[in-house]
């Protein structure tokens, strides 16, 4: 009998699974239905030896101190900033926007209050900012929406920003100087053996059985366990009750090139042209030296494994039907980007696993002791 039967090694599964276990000396089994664990931030070496990401490009950041030390304690870092380009009309400028992106872009020479005024004359009047457009218009004007926001944002969640909730567009900010890192978190750093490893010293635990390959669906009634942690998506918990949530997938295609570098940056999107919407160079995030190089290109699409939650207010409004039958089950707790339909990066899900751990642990009787 285990104490605590977990679906979905990611962070959320995989965090809760390790402090149920060392807070708490409790028995977890932890199971997945892929092949590993680590979730969507699952690396491995590829044929070359190449450190890559199975589901595409994983950039850890936070402002949560508390999330750093938690994390360190199982990876030391390897300092990292991310930089991205965007090929708008036959040139790669950074993204996001800044000064020198359109300087660039319109042979300019401003300088940071001019390129102020710059937009402030472009900008639209939007009353209520809402959407994913508005966002963007009311900021940069209807121009520069156009040249780098609205077909990314078209291949990449297969609507209009027009119809995406503002917070989609808004993760990516308007500068007016020439700052080109794409976040500017205090803390930007890589797992220096990778996301994997990390994972791997979280689980190695001996109140830790670790089972993969295994479905929900195959073990639920099989294997007897006292509480319930449910990662994956709600909407397949409950069998589709209400209908579908829609979840946007991807087409991960790796390939290797016989090159030592590829492109400058670490990323490079592709917002006017090709079916793809970026290209990953992993070197630049892993600092690996090799006389190859391997990339991941991003086909979005509509079938496929869940990736992303799609923030739009009738989507908003099923959740909250399943979020309902969700809280009227015992013994069930459902954390992570799936089962609360939330476009979290890593260390907030982290961050909601910890969280969750102490409602948990507060809410229960500590085991006896022993
Ligand atoms: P997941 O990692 O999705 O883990 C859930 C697990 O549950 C999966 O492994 C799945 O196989 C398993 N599962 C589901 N259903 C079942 C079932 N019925 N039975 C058994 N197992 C099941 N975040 C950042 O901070 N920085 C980034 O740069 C970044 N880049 C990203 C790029 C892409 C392309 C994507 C898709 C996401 C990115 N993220 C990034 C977000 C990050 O992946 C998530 O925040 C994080 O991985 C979520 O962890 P999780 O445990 O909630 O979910
Ligand atoms: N986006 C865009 N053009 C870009 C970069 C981002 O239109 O060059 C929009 C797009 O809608 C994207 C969102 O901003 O989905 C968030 O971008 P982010 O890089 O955070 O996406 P993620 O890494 O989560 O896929």
């Amino acid at each position: 009998m285990y104490d605590w039967l977990i679906v979905g090694a990611g962070f959320a599964g995989s965090v809760l699974a390790e402090r149920l276990a060392r807070e708490r000396g409790e028995r977890v089994l932890i199971i997945d239905r892929r092949n590993h664990i680590g979730g969507n931030a699952y690396d491995r070496l590829d044929e070359a030896g190449l450190l890559i990401h199975q589901y595409g490009p994983h950039i850890f950041h936070t402002n949560a101190e508390a999330i750093v030390s938690y994390l360190s304690r199982f990876t030391a870092w390897r300092p990292y900033e991310h930089r991205v380009l965007a090929m708008v009309d036959g040139q790669a400028v950074p993204i996001p926007i800044n000064l020198d992106t359109i300087n660039r872009l319109y042979g300019l020479a401003l300088g940071p209050d001019e390129l102020a005024a710059w937009f402030a004359a472009r900008a639209e009047t939007v009353p209520e900012i809402r959407t994913s457009e508005d966002v963007v218009v009311a900021t940069v004007g209807r121009e520069l929406y156009e040249k780098f926001f609205r077909g990314y944002t078209r291949k990449q969640w297969g609507v209009d920003p027009s119809e995406l909730d503002r917070q989609v567009t808004a993760r990516v900010p308007t500068r007016t100087n020439r700052d080109d890192r794409y976040f500017t978190d205090t803390f930007q750093s890589m797992p220096a053996e990778g996301y994997t490893r990390m994972f791997e010293r979280m689980l190695a635990h001996p109140n830790i059985h670790v089972m993969t390959n295994a479905d929900f669906s195959d073990v639920r009634d099989v294997i007897p366990h006292r509480r319930l942690i449910y990662t994956g998506p709600i909407d397949a918990f409950f069998d589709y009750r209400y209908g579908r949530l829609p979840y946007r997938s991807l087409r991960f295609v790796h390939t290797t090139r016989d090159v030592a570098q590829h492109q400058p940056v670490a990323v490079v999107n592709y917002p006017q042209t090709e079916a793809y919407t970026r290209i990953t160079e992993y070197k630049h995030l892993t600092g690996q030296e090799h006389p190859k190089t391997s990339l991941t290109f991003e086909y979005p699409s509509a079938e496929g494994d869940p990736y992303y939650p799609i923030p739009r207010p009738e989507n908003q409004a099923l959740f909250k039907r399943y979020e309902a039958l969700a809280q009227a089950e015992r013994n069930v707790w459902f954390v992570g980007r799936l089962a609360t339909y939330r476009y979290y990066n890593m260390d907030q899900i982290v961050g909601q696993a910890l969280a969750t751990f102490r409602r948990i642990d507060a809410a229960l009787e500590r085991p006896a002791a022993g």
